[in-house]
């Protein structure tokens, strides 16, 4: 029978971990004095949102980070390319998406492995980003994720647009309600089109506040 890891809950790894752990270790969010905010996008690459969300980053000038599936990343390595390409960070975001709880140690050692592998293999070096699908993470994963210099990350911001139950006026309300602040990282998914109708305005007035937009990677250095 395969043990089940002790699993953390998000609250608690934020509460007890965050404040202790440097960002380049696990991050949750960025300097709070940095006027910069990080959207991230989960689940891709997708092979007809994500082109749509390079133009829309690009068109506006926004960096973004995005967190990689390794399957899809095989399917789409051009999509990749044109990531880094146009200035936006990639990141492993495991090979195939599994829950954790389902997962032995060695089962969710090899799929932090293997999608780092699949994104190695198109940009040349294996991305320094881990985000845990769901946001489940064991102790154990975060020590051998550092250990191998990655830095995991997960999120303060989450609209939860992933939600098939929440609209696209649904997450624009949610935004309206509560305005992004410095140091802000914004958890979003290229993999429906939801985030293409609401980039626009957020992005817009997240400027309106003065703050500027950077990605994962330079909060980690
Ligand atoms: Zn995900």
């Amino acid at each position: 029978m395969t043990p089940r890891p002790i699993m953390w809950s998000r609250q608690i790894v934020r509460r007890g971990l965050a404040a202790s752990l440097p960002r380049r270790v696990y991050m949750t969010q960025g300097p709070r004095q940095s006027d910069s905010i990080c959207l991230t996008f989960d689940d891709g690459p997708h092979p007809e949102v994500t082109p749509r969300l390079l133009d829309l980053l690009r068109d506006l000038r926004v960096p973004g980070t995005f967190f990689l599936i390794g399957r899809e990343v095989e399917k789409y390595p051009d999509l990749v390319r044109r990531m880094t390409a146009e200035g936006h960070a990639v990141g492993n975001h495991s090979y195939s998406h599994p829950r954790r709880e389902s997962l032995s140690r060695r089962e969710a050692a090899a799929e932090v492995t293997n999608g780092a592998a699949a994104i190695g293999r198109i940009l040349g070096k294996p991305p320094t980003l881990y985000r845990p699908p769901r946001g489940k993470v064991t102790v154990g994963d975060m020590w051998r994720l550092w250990r191998a210099g990655t830095t995991t990350v997960l999120w303060n911001v989450d609209p939860k647009d992933c939600s098939v139950r929440r609209t696209t006026a649904e997450v624009e309300g949610w935004f309206r309600d509560r305005p992004l602040e410095s140091g802000d990282l914004v958890l979003l998914h290229d993999d429906q089109t939801k985030v293409l109708d609401i980039l626009p305005e957020l992005i817009a007035v997240t400027r309106d506040r003065k703050l500027n937009f950077t990605t994962v990677e330079a909060w980690a250095k």
